[in-house]
């Protein structure tokens, strides 16, 4: 008996862990839209993460080495500091994310977390310190809670509430007649992009990174729904550092810091109130942005 069991058991272990792990890379797939290429270097250690600072010193990189697109970003996101990345499509943004996440190696330059430089870490413990909120969560078949939980291995019901407490998620669930145990996934209860979104963000609670990557949505949901998710991103960001690549300039407002990329470069960087009177790159931004959600509106 225990002959058979023990590898079955083994089996799924083993089985469930790889389409984990598969699923995770899916998700990064869609948010980073990125194969990897990087291994971890012989020897490398544990990355350890203690205030979460992140760095990016005088950052080169291009995906065709000829054609640069990152060219010489410095940027910092201080021990529990929300910083916003901005600029128009093509300047790079998501490619920040991507080199954060180490998917490529930088040319030159270096990134550094809470000093150490990415390429001497392994990618596990780098991927552990990471929470992603990728645009489309991607649900299991599954219950809601297996799909939450799905964030920390082991975690008990009252964790799981909690998260999805603060990915005001909660009551929605709670209102369904099987609660929790609702199967969600294309074979079940179909959620909206909204509802899907905070699930992942309950997932990323749960996870507890010291770091949180945001990939903003750029679809439109509606305002209600919108304001719930920014809720929610707001209560994710409480005690850690973000790093948020936006694509529309209406939430990052009260970012304690916002960077200004264009071409692959910092053009300027400071709060929403500095960057408005400054009257420059940002404030372009904004009044075209402004323009447009008037048009929207009306
Ligand atoms: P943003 O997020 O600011 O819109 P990206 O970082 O996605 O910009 O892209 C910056 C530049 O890099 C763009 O010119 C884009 O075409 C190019 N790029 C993005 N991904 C790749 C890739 N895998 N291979 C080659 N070029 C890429
Ligand atoms: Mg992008």
């Amino acid at each position: 008996m225990i002959q058979i069991t023990m590898p079955l058991n083994f089996l799924g272990t083993v089985y469930r862990e790889i389409r984990q792990s598969l699923t995770d890379m899916g998700e990064m797939f869609e948010l980073l839209e990125q194969p990897r290429e990087v291994t971890d270097r012989p020897g490398a250690g544990t990355l350890r993460v203690s205030r979460g600072e992140v760095v990016l010193d005088n950052v080169h990189f291009g995906y065709d080495p000829e054609r640069p697109i990152l060219r010489g970003v410095s940027l910092r996101v201080g021990a529990g500091q929300s910083v916003a990345l901005v600029g128009p499509s093509g300047s790079g943004k998501s490619t920040v994310g991507r080199l954060l996440f180490r998917f490529y190696d930088v040319q030159e330059g270096a990134i550094r977390i809470d000093g150490q430089d990415l390429r001497d870490v392994t990618q596990a413990s780098l991927h552990a310190a990471i929470g992603v909120v990728p645009q489309d969560t991607v649900l299991f078949n599954d219950t809601i809670r297996y799909n939450i939980a799905y964030g920390r291995e082991g975690a008990r019901q009252d964790e799981i509430e909690s998260a999805a407490r603060a990915a005001q998620i909660h009551d929605f669930i709670e209102s369904l007649p099987d609660g929790y145990d609702t199967q969600v996934g294309e074979r079940g209860l179909k959620l909206s992009g909204g509802e899907k979104q905070r699930v992942g963000i309950a997932r990323t609670l749960l996870k507890d990174p010291p770091i949180l990557l945001l990939d903003e949505a750029t679809s439109a949901l509606d305002t209600e729904t919108e304001q719930g998710i920014q809720e929610a991103l707001r209560r994710a960001a409480e005690g850690r550092s973000v790093l948020t690549i936006a694509h529309r300039l209406s939430t990052v407002a009260d970012a304690d810091r916002i960077v200004v990329l264009e071409a692959g470069q910092v053009v300027e960087s400071g709060s929403h109130a500095e960057l408005l009177a400054r009257q420059g790159r940002y404030a372009g931004l904004w009044a075209r942005q402004a323009a447009e959600r008037d048009e929207d509106a009306a």
